[in-house]
């Protein structure tokens, strides 16, 4: 599990989900970017938030080399599916996708998305993530509708 704080919450994201940010990191100036929907739980009593599931790019998806426009009916498809199949307590927590770059900056675009993300998705909290996976660096960051707060992890491997 990897743990991180972020605006006074903590945020725990599992193995898993880390390991397939880190699979579709873009090494090859071909790569695509990829990316997909991040689901989990948050602990009502502490607060705390647990990334548990990431979708990966479907078919439906449009990228190239520096954009990733995730298909709104797949993703959909994907967050019902998840929610049934874990007794209703993974809940669609935002969104992932790769940067062609070490670092992993949000572009212009990338903070304009997340903000039409949080005014058109369907929210159970009053945050949302975004996820950027450059090759060397996880940039998490969280929008509550006001504000963007984030931090950023080191890919070592
Ligand atoms: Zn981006």
């Amino acid at each position: 599990m990897i743990e991180t704080n972020i605006d006074n919450k903590r945020v725990f994201i599992t193995v898993t989900v880390f390991n397939i940010f880190c699979k579709f990191r873009q090494f090859d100036k071909k790569d695509h970017e990829r990316g997909g929907v991040v689901l989990g739980q948050v602990a009502k009593s502490s607060g705390d938030i647990l990334i548990c599931r990431a979708s990966i790019a479907t078919q439906y998806d449009k990228s190239a080399t520096n954009y990733f426009y995730r298909d709104k009916q797949a993703a959909q498809q994907i967050i019902d599916y998840e929610h049934y199949n874990s007794e209703e307590k993974n809940t669609y927590l935002g969104e992932w996708h790769t940067h062609p770059s070490t670092t992993a900056d949000p572009s212009g675009q990338d903070l304009s998305m997340i903000k039409r993300q949080f005014l058109e998705n369907k929210l159970k909290n009053d945050f949302i993530f975004m996820f950027i996976v450059g090759q060397r660096e996880l940039f998490i960051g969280l929008y509550n509708g006001n504000k963007i707060f984030s931090c950023a992890l080191p890919i070592h491997n």
